[in-house]
């Protein structure tokens, strides 16, 4: 292919469905009400005795639904997403969501009875299961940890009331406040995402007023929001530890990931011992930024970066080639999506303004949007998005239910993508400036997605047991405090206003440890990386190998067949060895 086969255009959905209307559509809606109304009337064979072959073939209809639906959901999904004034797709979206919520309920029957079912006949079936175990299985996790049906019933019955609701008043509370800050000689009123924009305005006034104007408001409001966070804890604790026996308040979010408790505390201890790395970075920016020391308002402060725009043919040039010179499988893969016109890439009023992949059947092709602007930055989206279509083509070999790959895993081509291109690009650039960008905005992108993320989770451990023994919020906040001196240390100049940091984090109130995915996913990839660069090609084969298996293993399972073994220390370390390279070129930059 030529350079000129690579322009920027709009996607084409005809591989998804024929038609949105008509008798082609009417058909494929029949189909799946036959599905549908096929599993239903099975509903009384469903028995621990049931037949092997009987069960092959409910599971048969469990995939035909799951492809009908995901099929009709994807479309309204990217539908609207081309086009989010369309009142057609608005309209057919909605339509879609609809029936898609009636048929999880017609069909809800089928995994509740596998879950209660016996361990002894749940094994039988499962020997016969072949691509669809690791599914199974996922669906029977929290056996151990289920209660009785009238004690689960009043868990639901209670929780709409009680942590849902106490979830959804912090929600509202955080959600009504405005901020007022004075940028240009203008007072503004603006949401909290509106203000976080200036948290990396070029003006170290505005950075610091931001700040202290988001924390103001927090800390009005301190008293409240802490104790909504003690309530919800103490609740975690009642239900997870002493009701479904959890043997830790973590433990519970480890098995809904499927990792092991012992992994997960490696994970957060190297995070942990790493810290001083991201410091030395620290102090680093604060010298190209003219300072003696960075203050906390300063993290996400821009260098003086290099304007170059990059036009898309050789964006999309330079990223195939980056996979290439690592796999041609890679890249042959990646090449698909532009040859089925399955990429919508073009900047255009009314889009979808984020990026994304969407992997939609192990038979398709995935689409990806984003929104090509030119950028360093836009060339490393194009880059990760890509790197899931890659991973869902790599998967094309299961089932529907065996295909997407689970939370810790679903980053792994994404990230190892960017990595890729980013190598590629140092390798041909003998500027400084961009070099520095390069690189400084890889580090940056690390800081924020493993250290600062690993942190929150380290203080979620430290509170819950902090909490269990009866701590103020205001000793909650203390240890907040010493929290970032941990990850600071002499690098960063803490203004007293970030120990209420912790009652501004939206995830620590919803999903409690949830946070630690994305330091996993970022220095699994890493780390990953790491072993590349030591084994070289020997590496290509294990990671074409973890690809394939999508989502059709744990993610243990997954690492230990490449040899990966993901309790010891070392592997992890590995990922931020890449990091520490980076910083070493950095400084010998400076
Ligand atoms: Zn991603």
């Amino acid at each position: 292919m030529s350079d000129d086969s690579y322009q920027l255009t709009h996607w084409s959905l005809a591989d998804l469905l024929p038609a949105t209307k008509g008798p082609e559509f009417d058909q494929i809606l029949a189909d799946l009400e036959a599905a549908v109304a096929g599993l239903e009337a099975s509903r009384d064979r469903l028995s621990p005795d049931i037949t092997e072959s009987d069960f092959g073939q409910l599971l048969a209809s469990v995939e035909q639904i799951a492809s009908l639906t995901s099929r009709l959901g994807a479309y309204g999904y990217l539908w609207y997403a081309g086009d989010t004034q369309d009142q057609d797709a608005l309209a057919f979206r909605g339509r879609m969501e609809k029936l898609l919520t009636e048929i999880q309920n017609r069909t809800l029957f089928f995994t509740l009875w596998w879950k209660d079912l016996d361990d002894g006949p749940a094994a039988r079936l499962l020997r016969v299961s072949g691509d669809n175990v690791y599914y199974l299985e996922s669906l029977r996790r929290f056996k151990p940890h289920t209660l009785s049906e009238p004690e689960e019933k009043i868990i639901n019955l209670k929780d709409v009331n009680g942590s849902s609701a106490l979830v959804t008043v912090y929600e509202m509370i955080t959600s009504a406040f405005t901020f007022k800050v004075e940028i240009d000689g203008e007072l503004k009123e603006l949401t909290r995402s509106e203000l976080m924009v200036y948290v990396r305005d070029p003006r170290p006034e505005v950075r610091a007023a931001v700040y202290q104007e988001m924390y103001r408001v927090f800390i009005e409001q301190s008293t409240v929001l802490g104790q909504i966070y003690q309530h919800l804890v103490r609740d975690w604790a009642s239900e997870q530890l002493t009701l479904r026996k959890f043997a830790s308040p973590i433990a519970v979010r480890n098995l809904v990931n499927d990792v092991p408790d012992p992994v997960v505390d490696t994970l957060l201890e190297v995070c942990r011992e790493n810290a001083a790395l991201f410091q030395r970075y620290f102090q680093l920016k604060a010298g190209w930024l003219g300072l003696d020391r960075l203050r906390r308002y300063d993290i996400y402060a821009p260098l003086s970066a290099s304007d170059r725009r990059i036009p898309f043919p050789e964006a999309a040039r330079v990223v195939l080639d980056s996979l290439n010179d690592f796999s041609p499988t890679l890249s042959g893969h990646a090449r698909r999506v532009f040859a089925d016109d399955h990429l919508d890439a073009e900047v255009r009023p009314r889009k979808d303004t984020g990026a994304f992949c969407s992997s939609v059947l192990p038979e398709l092709t995935p689409w990806v949007l984003l929104n090509y602007n030119g950028q360093l930055s836009d060339v490393a989206t194009l880059a990760h998005e890509l790197g899931h279509a890659i991973h869902a083509l790599m998967a094309a070999g299961h089932s529907i239910l065996a295909y997407h790959s689970s939370l810790p895993m679903a980053e792994t081509a994404s990230v190892f993508s960017e990595m890729l291109l980013l190598d590629r690009l140092l390798e041909g650039e003998s500027d400084p400036a961009v070099r520095r960008d390069l690189l400084a905005r890889f580090v940056d992108d690390a800081y924020a997605t493993v250290i600062r993320q690993a942190f929150f989770v380290l203080f979620e451990r430290e509170a819950h047991a902090l909490i269990e023994e009866g701590c103020t919020s205001d000793e909650l906040a203390e240890h907040y405090l010493a929290n970032l001196e941990a990850q600071f240390g002499d690098a960063v100049e803490l203004s007293d206003e970030f120990r209420w940091e912790w009652v501004s984090i939206p995830h620590i109130y919803h999903t409690p440890f949830y946070c630690y995915a994305y330091s996993f996913g970022q220095l699994l990839v890493l780390a990953l990386y790491r072993q590349f660069q030591v084994e070289g090609e020997t590496f290509v084969p294990k990671y074409l190998k973890i690809l394939a298996y999508g989502g059709s293993r744990s993610p243990a399972e997954i690492l230990d067949e490449a040899g990966i073994d993901m309790a010891s220390p070392a592997f992890w370390q590995g990922g931020f060895d890449v990091i520490a390279d980076m910083i070493g070129e950095l400084e010998a930059l400076a």
